[in-house]
C-alpha cells in the first residue's frame, strides 16, 4: 500500500505552537486597552456582590471590539469573587444567535439553575407563561443575584419580538428573595428602536459604547498572543500589517487575530518557515473570499434576484448598469423563481444594501435631461462564483441561474 497520507503532514511542524490562543473564543488574562469598559461594568455588578440589584445595561460596538471578551472577563472575576467569599451570585451568559426563542432562552436559564435532571424543563412543548413560573421559582428558591447576559440580543429582538426582556426586567417587582439584573449585547446602534419604550428605559438604564480599535491597539492586540506561534516565525512588520489591515476595516480584533492565523497558514502550506507580507496579503484575500461567500449565501430571495440581475448584465460585458437595467433583468429573474417582483422604489433600497455590503458601487450620476439615475458597478472578485453559491445556498436559485435574459443595454 502507498505511504499514507496523513504520514507526511504529520511530521510537517506547523508554524503553531498553541492555535487555540488566537481563536476568537479564547479569552487572554488580559484585554489591553478596555480598562475603562472594564472597570464601567465591574462598578455596576460590584452592587451583586453587596446584595443589591445592578443596573441593567446595554452594550454596544462593532464586530471584534472586544463587548463578549470583556463580558466574559468580567463575569469570571464577579463569579469567582462571590464564590470567595459566600455572597450568592449567579451569572449566565446566552448567545442569542443560537438561542433565538423567548422559551428557549427562559429554558435555559431555568435549566441552569437545576442539577436534577428529571426536574430540567423539556426543549419545547411547555406553554411560555409555565417555563417563566418555573424560573421564577427557581430563582426564589436559590436567593441571592443573578446576572443574565443576552450577547447578540438583536437576533432575539428580531426573531421573537421584546416580550421576553419585558418579563424579565420586571421580575425584580415580583421576586422577594433574588433579584436579577440583564446585560445585553449588540453591534447595532439603532437596535433600541425595537423595543417598547418601556422596555427599552428599563433595559437600557446604563449605556455604554466600545469604539472600534486603532491600528496600534491592534498590535498591543496581536503582539500578546504571538507566543501562540513558532519564535522567530512573525516578525513586528507582519504583526503591523495585519493590524493596520484589520483597523481599515472597522477596528476589529477578531478580523486581526484570524489575518494572523491564516497568514501563519498560508506560509505553512508553502513550506515557509517566516511570514511574509506577501503570505498576509493571501490570507487577507482568502478571508475576504470566505467571508463574501457566507454574506451572499445568506442574503433574502429578492436581494439575491436583485445580485443576480446586476452579475448578469456584468457577465455580458455591461460593466455600469443603471437601476432600471436591473429592475428588467430582475423581473425576469422573479419569473424564475416563482416570486412577484417588489417595486422598483423597494428594489432601489436593497441596491443601497449590496453597496453597504461592499459587492457594488452605487454612485447618483446625472444624465443630462433624463434627470439624475444609478450607476452600479459589481465588485465582488471573479474568484468568486456567485452563481454557484447563491444556487447552493438557495434551491430556487437554481432556476434563475439556469435561465435564459434579454438584456437591453442603454449606451451611455
Ligand atoms: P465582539 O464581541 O465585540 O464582537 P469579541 O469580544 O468576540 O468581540 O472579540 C473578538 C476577538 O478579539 C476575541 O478573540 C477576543 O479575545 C479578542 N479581543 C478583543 N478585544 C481584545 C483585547 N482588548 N485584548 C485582547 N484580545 C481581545
Ligand atoms: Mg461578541
Amino acid at each position: 500500500m502507498e505511504e499514507n497520507i496523513f504520514e507526511s503532514m504529520m511530521v510537517e511542524s506547523s508554524l503553531f505552537l498553541d492555535k487555540s490562543r488566537l481563536h476568537h473564543t479564547y479569552v487572554p488574562e488580559q484585554l489591553p486597552h478596555r480598562d475603562k469598559e472594564i472597570s464601567t461594568i465591574a462598578h455596576n455588578l460590584v452592587e451583586a456582590l453587596h446584595g443589591q440589584i445592578p443596573s441593567n445595561m446595554i452594550l454596544y460596538g462593532v464586530t471584534g471590539a472586544g463587548k463578549t471578551a470583556v463580558t466574559s472577563f468580567v463575569l469570571t472575576h464577579l463569579q469567582e469573587k462571590g464564590d470567595n467569599i459566600d455572597a450568592k451570585v449567579g451569572t449566565y451568559v446566552i448567545n442569542c444567535r443560537n438561542i433565538d426563542t423567548n422559551y428557549r432562552v427562559l429554558a435555559l436559564l431555568g435549566n441552569e439553575l437545576i442539577d436534577d435532571e428529571n426536574e430540567k424543563i423539556p426543549f419545547t412543548g411547555w406553554p411560555t407563561d409555565r417555563v417563566f413560573d418555573v424560573l421564577m421559582r427557581r430563582m426564589e428558591d436559590e436567593g441571592g443575584v443573578h446576572v443574565v447576559v443576552l450577547d447578540e440580543i438583536d437576533y432575539l429582538i428580531k426573531k421573537s419580538g421584546d416580550d421576553l426582556l419585558y418579563n424579565l426586567t420586571s421580575l425584580n417587582g415580583m421576586l422577594r428573595n433574588a433579584r436579577l439584573s440583564v446585560i445585553g449585547i449588540t453591534n447595532d446602534l439603532t437596535f433600541t428602536e425595537y423595543l417598547d419604550a418601556r422596555v427599552k428605559s428599563r433595559l437600557g438604564q446604563e449605556d455604554l459604547i466600545f469604539s472600534p480599535y486603532t491600528a496600534s491597539q491592534l498590535q498591543d492586540i496581536l503582539n500578546q498572543r504571538v507566543d501562540a506561534l513558532v519564535p522567530g516565525s512573525v516578525s513586528d512588520g507582519v504583526v503591523n500589517l495585519c493590524a493596520a489591515m484589520a483597523a481599515r476595516e472597522h477596528g476589529d480584533a477578531r478580523r486581526a487575530l484570524d489575518l494572523l492565523r491564516a497568514s501563519a497558514e498560508e506560509a505553512h502550506r508553502v513550506g515557509e518557515e517566516k511570514i511574509t507580507p506577501h503570505h498576509v496579503r493571501l490570507a487577507n484575500n482568502r478571508l475576504e473570499r470566505d467571508q463574501m461567500t457566507l454574506v451572499i449565501g445568506d442574503l433574502p430571495l429578492h436581494q439575491k434576484l436583485v445580485l443576480f440581475a446586476i452579475y448578469a448584465h456584468h457577465r455580458r460585458g455591461v460593466k455600469r448598469i443603471t437601476t432600471g437595467e436591473v429592475y428588467q433583468v430582475y423581473k425576469q429573474a422573479c419569473r424564475h423563481s416563482n416570486s412577484l417582483p417588489l417595486t422598483a422604489r423597494r428594489i432601489t433600497d436593497l441596491i443601497s444594501t449590496l453597496d453597504m455590503l461592499g459587492m457594488i458601487t452605487a454612485q447618483t450620476v446625472s444624465r443630462g435631461r433624463y434627470g439624475r439615475s444609478k450607476e452600479i458597478v459589481l465588485c465582488i472578485p471573479s474568484s468568486i462564483d456567485i452563481e454557484q453559491i447563491m444556487a447552493e445556498a438557495e434551491p430556487m436559485m437554481q432556476n434563475v441561474v439556469n435561465a435564459t435574459y434579454s438584456i437591453q443595454s442603454t449606451l451611455i
